[in-house]
């Protein structure tokens, strides 16, 4: 007869043996628990005996090792808890004159076991006391071997996300960071089968990733879950008998994905197992992270020395036309857009003359006015750029996509530049800000170019000459088609011009253009509002208001015999003269067209005379 002593010293022994080969090998948990119950099954000449284990997941208590008795005995799960539990629990058929007696260990750490064994009734091994101070054994035994587990694992743990991250921060290329992860997946979890589940796009062929679905009715998928709330989800698939962890990738500014890990459902991940599977995933989502930002710091640098360059390039050009062209050119490039308009808000702000000339065709027809309107009383008002993917238009339009980014100067807002597409969401967040930085630093171009033209079509007099500007004489004719009751408009053209330039040089020539400005200005009296002005090159131009046509030919005849006989270098010129008077319907644009042809009619017939028309 055994005594308690006997069994004491007996259970002393095994584990202290069991405990001296953890120290010496690589036994995981389930290996110790396997070798303790084999042992502990002979000592106490039982016919079952088992460690359960409670699965905080799936709510049952489960073997905590390999089931060695099979085909003996099925083991079942354990539903109840604290206590509440019985033998039919344990094993679906529990043969005749045999007890199951389960007994609840002291929990270590967050761990509830129960050790469960058989016993013949026949045959009773040992009294209650004695199973107790087995139990009590049992128990030191666990609350040693456990701690030292999980001390190991943590160990483990730590050496190898360390040296993880060692290797993930020396890369920075996502395709590599992710062949990394999967590596290292692939040596900590050989036997599961898991994905990574990422938030954008990743051209890592052959490796598990998969694009998160993510759709609003997908709110109760805990891998959808797992990413927007940044917390570990297990969802059970009890029928398939897999269990699937999702923990979250994340970084310090955002979540990358979900890393699935897809286990049989009877496999125990302790709460220290997840919370190393919670720091994996935060160390992955890191370096995603950074390669992100690495990239993202990069393209910003390209893209900066791009604009920077190409701002260069416009302050060179003057012309407003030359300008909106290369940077239409550059956004049609960079954003593959559909439209691209230039609107700029004149002084008056009237719509309708303020859609630059190399905007698309678009922004001059009536509905691409309709489509811009709202647009510039915003910029005009809040002066914030407008981003829209999907852009609801007042008016039925084919654009869906939609950029619209002032061109500032200093205080206020000179105009806007308008992107356009047809698809929805068309142009990406990273060409927005590009063309906000291409915009912001060509607008001190645009805006000198724009304000120059402005500049040229309100000046007065022009440089050369001391004449009125051709801009003043059209507003003058345009008064005086209201105010007055007829006039007369001469078009002077000097004969030959390019060759005074050929034989004297340019300097010689403007100096002929001033000298027949100043015998235009002996036969005008500005007293009678009559306007002498350069109408460009050599070309001069008087405007008499009220006079008749016989008087603006007998002016134009003292002028060209004037220049005939007087200039120096030799030169000549032709004239054309036509009149306007009220009721006749007449235009300005006419006048100057009837003119002009004048002009033409005198160079044919020979130069060096004055006709009318
Ligand atoms: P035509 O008798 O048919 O008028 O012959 P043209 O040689 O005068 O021909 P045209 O009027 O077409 O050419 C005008 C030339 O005048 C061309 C241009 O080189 C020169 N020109 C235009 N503006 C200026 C200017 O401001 N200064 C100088 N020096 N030359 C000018
Ligand atoms: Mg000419
Ligand atoms: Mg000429």
């Amino acid at each position: 007869m055994k005594t308690k002593e006997a069994y004491s010293i007996k259970f002393q022994q095994l584990y202290f043996d069991l405990l001296v080969e953890f120290a010496n090998s690589v036994m995981d948990v389930e290996q110790i628990f396997q070798t303790a119950i084999g042992q502990l099954k002979h000592l106490i000449d039982s016919s079952y005996c088992a460690v359960y284990v409670y699965h905080p997941g799936v709510q049952q208590f489960r073997l905590a090792h390999y089931q060695a008795d099979k085909a003996l005995f099925q083991p079942l799960e354990i539903v109840g808890r604290n206590n509440h539990y019985d033998e039919h629990m344990v094993l679906q058929y529990v043969p005749l004159g045999m007890e199951v007696k389960i007994i609840p260990l002291k929990p270590i750490g967050d761990v509830e076991i129960l050790f469960v064994f058989s016993v013949d009734q026949e045959h009773q091994p040992f009294t209650e006391t004695e199973v107790i101070s087995c139990m009590k054994e049992t128990e030191k035994f666990l609350s040693i071997i456990i701690p030292l587990i999980n001390n190991k694992q943590n160990n483990d743990n730590h050496e190898f996300l360390y040296e993880l991250s060692t290797r993930l921060f020396a890369k920075n290329i996502q395709t590599e960071i992710l062949t990394e992860v999967v590596d290292a997946l692939k040596v900590r979890y050989p036997d599961y089968e898991f994905y990574l589940l990422l938030s954008q796009d990743s051209d890592a062929g052959g490796l598990p990733i998969k694009m998160i679905e993510y759709t609003d009715d997908q709110a109760d998928n805990k891998s959808t879950r797992a990413f927007l709330t940044g917390e570990l989800q297990i969802e059970i698939q009890e029928e398939e008998g897999i269990a699937s962890i999702y923990a979250p990738l994340v970084g310090n500014q955002a979540i990358y994905g979900v890393l699935q890990i897809m286990t049989s459902i009877s496999t125990y991940f302790s709460r220290k197992s997840l919370l190393f599977l919670t720091e994996f995933a935060n160390l992955t989502g890191i370096a995603i992270e950074r390669t992100t930002l690495y990239q993202n710091s990069k393209e910003q640098v390209s893209s900066l020395s791009f604009v920077n360059e190409f701002s260069r390039r416009l302050n060179s050009k003057l012309e407003i036309d030359e300008i909106t062209r290369l940077v239409k050119q550059e956004i049609i490039n960079l954003c593959s857009a559909s439209e691209v308009g230039f609107i700029y808000f004149d002084a008056e702000n009237q719509l309708g003359s303020n859609v630059l000339a190399e905007s698309t065709a678009y922004f001059s027809t009536e509905a691409g006015k309709q489509f811009v309107k709202p647009l510039m009383d915003k910029a005009a008002s809040e002066r914030e750029a407008i981003f829209s993917g999907n852009f609801a238009s007042s008016i039925a339009s084919q654009y869906h996509s939609v950029m619209a980014i002032p061109i500032d100067h200093t205080e206020y807002s000179n105009g806007l530049v308008v992107i356009l597409h047809e698809d929805r969401y068309h142009f990406t967040f990273e060409s927005f800000k590009l063309m906000q930085a291409l915009i912001q630093h060509t607008s001190l171009a645009i805006t000198n170019s724009l304000l120059r033209e402005r500049l040229e079509r309100t000046v007065i007099t022009d440089y050369l000459t001391g004449l009125y500007s051709r801009n003043y004489l059209e507003e003058s004719i345009e008064t005086s088609f209201k105010a007055d009751k007829r006039g007369v408009l001469l078009l002077f053209d000097i004969d030959n011009f390019k060759q005074i330039n050929d034989t004297y040089g340019h300097h010689a020539g403007d100096q002929v253009i001033i000298q027949v400005s100043d015998t235009m200005r002996q036969y005008v009296d500005i007293a009678y509002g009559h306007v002498p002005a350069r109408w460009g090159g050599e070309e001069l131009s008087i405007y008499l208001p009220n006079a008749m046509i016989e008087e603006g030919i007998e002016i134009a005849t003292h002028i060209r015999e004037k220049v005939e006989a007087t200039s120096k270098p030799d030169v000549t010129v032709s004239c054309g003269v036509s009149s306007w008077k009220q009721g006749d319907q007449d235009t300005t644009i006419n006048l100057f067209l009837r003119t002009d042809r004048a002009l033409y009619q005198a160079k044919r017939l020979g130069k060096n005379r004055v006709e009318k028309n």
